[in-house]
Order: C-alpha cells, then sequence, then structure tokens
C-alpha cells in the first residue's frame, strides 16, 4: 500500500464548497455542500498520523479522529462509521456544528502551516454516506438486561444517554415535551446550520435499536417526577438552559424587543409548519439590531437577513477577535450582509411605545482583569442611537432548574446548574437520578452535553450492576 504520510505536502486543505450568497439567503438549507467520496478520501489521506493526536485530546468526545480518516481513505466506510459512533452518538450533528477551529481542527499538527485537516466535514461525511449506503448500528450482540431507564429531555444530552444504554440492553424511554425530538437541535439551532431531516434520520436510527420516544409529554405536568421514579430503576434529566440572560437596561420591555430563543423557535414553528397557532416572529423590512456576539446573535443575525430584514446590525460590547462563537457562522453574517458595530455597550432600548432604537456608548479594554478577561469601561462622550424597529438580545442562556429539585432534593449550585458527580459521574444528590449536558454545565455546546450523556449513562449501568459493552473515555474535558 502507498505510504500517504506526507500528502499534506501536496495536498492543500479544501472545505466543501458553499452556496452562493444570493442562494444562501433566499432559504434556510445547509450552506455548505457534501463532500464528493474522492475528495473526501483525499482530505482525509493529508492527516499525517502524528502519533501524538492533540485533536482527539482537544474533541470533548475524544473521537478516534486519525484511525477514522485512515479507514475512509482505504475506502472502508462502514467500519469508519462503526468506530466513530464508538465514540460519539451524533457524529452527524458535531461534524456540521461543532466549532472546529476551537476544538479538533484548532489543535491538528497540520493547523499553523499547512492547514488542518477538514476533519469536521470528513465526520459529517462518513456519517451521512454510512447511513445512505444501508450501515446501522450493529445490536446483533445485545441482550435485554430487564432493566428500563426514563431520560427526560430529547436534547443532545438526553439522546447520547439513550444510545449508550439502549447498546447495552437497558430500555430507554425519552419523555420529551416537544413534538419533535432533538431539543436545540430541533428548536434552536436554524435549519442552515443543521437541517431537520438529519435529527429526523437519527430518531429512526435509535428508534430501529429500541429507544422509545414519549412526546408531548412534559415532567411535572403531564408525569410526575415521582412517578418516573416509582416506575423506572434510574431517572437521566437533560432538560437544558433556558432562562434568558437579561442585558439590565431600561426598555427591554418594550414592545418589539425579543428574545433570541423566542425568535428562532417561532421562525422554527413556522419553516416546520408544527404550530399555526404559535405567533410567527417576521422581521420582512424591518431594521434590525442583534445585541450579543455569541453562536445564538450569530443564528439570529442570518435568520433575520433570510426574512428579507431591511437591514440587520450586531453589536457587541468587545472588539472582533473576542467574539465568543464559531468564526466560520461570524464569517457567514458577514457574507450575508449582516454589518458588525464593535465595542459599543448598549445602555437603553429607547422607544415610544414601541422600540425605535438602541443607546450605545464606545468602549475599550481597561487594565482591570475579571474572570480572565479584561473588563470594558465606556468612552465618555460617544453615545449614539441606532434605528431600529426590532430588538433582539442574545446575551445567552441560564439554568432552568425543574421545580422537582427541590422535592427530591437534588442539590444545585448557586447559579441554578445541577449538581453531579456526588458519588459516581454525573450522578446528582439523589442516587437513583443522574443529569448532564446544559443543566449541568450552563449552555454551551452539543458535543460536551454528547459527552455527558453518555458518561452518565456508564454509570447508570454501573449504578445498576451491569457489565459495559461499550466504553467511553476519560473524564470530562473543560472547553475554553
Ligand atoms: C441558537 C443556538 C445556537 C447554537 N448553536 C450551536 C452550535 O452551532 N454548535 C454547538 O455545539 N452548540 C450550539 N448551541 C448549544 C447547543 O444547542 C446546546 O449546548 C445543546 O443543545 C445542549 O443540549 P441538552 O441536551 O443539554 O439540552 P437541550 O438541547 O436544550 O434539550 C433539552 C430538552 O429537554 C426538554 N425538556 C425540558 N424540560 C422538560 C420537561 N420537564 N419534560 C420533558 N422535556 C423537557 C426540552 O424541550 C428539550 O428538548 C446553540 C444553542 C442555541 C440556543
Ligand atoms: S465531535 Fe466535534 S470536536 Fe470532536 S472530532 Fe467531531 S467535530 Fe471535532
Amino acid at each position: 500500500m502507498t505510504d500517504t504520510t506526507l500528502n499534506f505536502l501536496h495536498i492543500a486543505r479544501a472545505e466543501p464548497a458553499k452556496l452562493s450568497v444570493d442562494a444562501r439567503v433566499s432559504s434556510y438549507t445547509e450552506i455548505y455542500a457534501p463532500l464528493a467520496r474522492n475528495d473526501a478520501a483525499q482530505q482525509a489521506s493529508r492527516c499525517l498520523d502524528c502519533g501524538n493526536p492533540f485533536c482527539e485530546w482537544k474533541c470533548p468526545v475524544h473521537n478516534h479522529i486519525p484511525s477514522w480518516l485512515k479507514l475512509l481513505e482505504e475506502g472502508r466506510l462502514f467500519e469508519a462509521a462503526e468506530l466513530s459512533h464508538r465514540t460519539n452518538s451524533l457524529p452527524e450533528v458535531c461534524g456540521r456544528i461543532c466549532p472546529q477551529d476551537r476544538l479538533c481542527e484548532g489543535a491538528c499538527t497540520l493547523n499553523d502551516a499547512f492547514g488542518a485537516v477538514t476533519i469536521g466535514s470528513i465526520e459529517k461525511y462518513i456519517t451521512d454516506e454510512a447511513l445512505k449506503a444501508g450501515w446501522r448500528p450493529d445490536m446483533t450482540e445485545v441482550r435485554s438486561t430487564g432493566k428500563k431507564v426514563a431520560i427526560v429531555g430529547s436534547g443532545p444530552a438526553g439522546l447520547a444517554c439513550a444510545d449508550i444504554l439502549t447498546r447495552n440492553g437497558v430500555k430507554a424511554i425519552v419523555y420529551e415535551r416537544q413534538l419533535r425530538i432533538g431539543g436545540l437541535l430541533t428548536f434552536g439551532i436554524p435549519p442552515f446550520k443543521l437541517e431537520k431531516t438529519v435529527v429526523e434520520t437519527r430518531r429512526e436510527i435509535l428508534e430501529g435499536m429500541g429507544v422509545e420516544f414519549r412526546l408531548g409529554v412534559e415532567i411535572g405536568r403531564d408525569v410526575m417526577f415521582e412517578e418516573l421514579l416509582a416506575d423506572h430503576d434510574a431517572v437521566f434529566m437533560g432538560t437544558g438552559a433556558y432562562k434568558a440572560v437579561e442585558g439590565g437596561f431600561p426598555g427591554e420591555q418594550l414592545p418589539g424587543v425579543y428574545t433570541a430563543l423566542n425568535y428562532l423557535i417561532s421562525n422554527i414553528h413556522h419553516q416546520l409548519k408544527l404550530s399555526p397557532t404559535q405567533e410567527w416572529i417576521n422581521f420582512e423590512n424591518k431594521r434590525v439590531v442583534v445585541l450579543g456576539g455569541g453562536d445564538t446573535a450569530m443564528d439570529c443575525n442570518r435568520t433575520a437577513i433570510r426574512q428579507s430584514a431591511q437591514s440587520v446590525t450586531c453589536t457587541y460590547r468587545r472588539g472582533q477577535s473576542d467574539l465568543q462563537g464559531s468564526k466560520r457562522d461570524y464569517q457567514s453574517s458577514v457574507e450575508e450582509g449582516v454589518q458588525f458595530l464593535f465595542n459599543r455597550q448598549p445602555l437603553e432600548i429607547v422607544g415610544d411605545g414601541r422600540v425605535q432604537g438602541v443607546r450605545v456608548a464606545q468602549t475599550r479594554l481597561g487594565s482591570a482583569v475579571s474572570r480572565g478577561r479584561r473588563v470594558i469601561e465606556i468612552i465618555e462622550g460617544t453615545e449614539e442611537i441606532i434605528p431600529a424597529d426590532a430588538v433582539i438580545i442574545a446575551f445567552g442562556f441560564n439554568p432552568s432548574p425543574p421545580s422537582w429539585c427541590e422535592t427530591q432534593g437534588i442539590a444545585l449550585h448557586p447559579d441554578g446548574r445541577i449538581k453531579t458527580s456526588v458519588g459516581l459521574p454525573f450522578q446528582t444528590s439523589h442516587q437513583r437520578v443522574f443529569a448532564g449536558g446544559d443543566m449541568v454545565r450552563g449552555s454551551d455546546l452539543v458535543v460536551t452535553a454528547v459527552f455527558e450523556g453518555r458518561e452518565a449513562a456508564q454509570s447508570i449501568l454501573r449504578q445498576l450492576g451491569l457489565a459495559q459493552r461499550l466504553s467511553t473515555v476519560n473524564a470530562p474535558i473543560s472547553v475554553a
């Protein structure tokens, strides 16, 4: 077999083709085209198998990246898919929306001088193509243990937990208050980053493996938490973080001011034609101002552009290099016509009965440091009003712990996150209750929620005295 370890010297990093801006802004389809088979294999062959795969360590689920790149290069697609699923329950999702520049690809040995291997696009390619070609998880060795576990929430954490439990012969029953699975994968992240058919395909796979979904069931309203505990051997909670962070300035309650998630959810309901009664927040011909600089702000920017807003201005109180979200999504926002105003602190949302603008002041970095970042100072005499017909507040989300935590003695951190790893990893202070994802970490990433769901499942298996057929690896990694 030919030695390909020096391929990176003559094959350049090539990203998948992007739709033209005109095509992008007039639809909600994903903006990246799939890789062609030869391109995927060629790009995979750029991995120099450096022997010290930092990419694996920086990947929160510790994917066996060089190994599945090699399998793909050799045309062994199904084996690559099998290996990829050993460590990741949603590889096709992570391949699409992980911020690879600060995770696997940022740590690739080739990153600085030659351009990182396109790990994310290849991960997506492997699962998409394997599923199309008929590959399914191998469940032939799985034997029922007679145990059953309730999972509250069908976001990435809940789905990952269900995946591992099912592969180990435990009946996983997922309770979800929405009528579709996926959590923020469905009702948050817009389709131009993640088409909803991807989540539906994953649902079919999980159901095929034996996972049961009970949709439209809210725990605490339709079924009480005590009933779950009584009817199941253990409970996993993955209910996310949904309390929008407020700006704390005057005018936030004015008509025409929206929180990011309410806006995105209303548009997804409209796109999916889910509930005709839900209000559709539509910014056609409106001047929109988005406050914030994370992934959610970028998603709001780009959704407003697709709704034919007259203008979309995004203000961030720090500079461009401090943006919290993925560089790729910022770049796409710029290409699609979003105007950015950096170093602007919102002071007030102004309006007479309805929003008319945002009063902002310019900022600079001060010398004091708080939580590892230099604090910002307002520059006197720089105030201005940015005219707006609609304002979106995208400052992130805080945990929204369910009310039963208190009644069941499930301990919380002062900021509302669930305390875990009290005994086993991701076990709460209630011995039969486990938790993971945003409700434990605070709002974070899909891949970290997947990691925690999988690790919690391992702890549940241990708690139930069951041997583990598939293992995940090592302790959680904190992602900068
Ligand atoms: C707009 C936006 C864009 C994002 N973009 C990215 C990105 O590009 N890349 C990335 O990696 N991450 C991104 N994230 C973050 C990512 O989506 C979350 O970190 C991840 O979804 C958390 O998973 P989870 O399973 O913990 O919670 P969630 O995905 O929030 O799922 C929780 C589920 O629990 C259900 N639930 C809650 N309470 C109950 C109850 N009482 N009974 C029944 N069901 C209940 C909810 O309906 C929901 O389905 C984004 C987030 C947002 C908001
Ligand atoms: S899961 Fe995310 S961080 Fe890990 S290899 Fe895939 S894209 Fe990279």
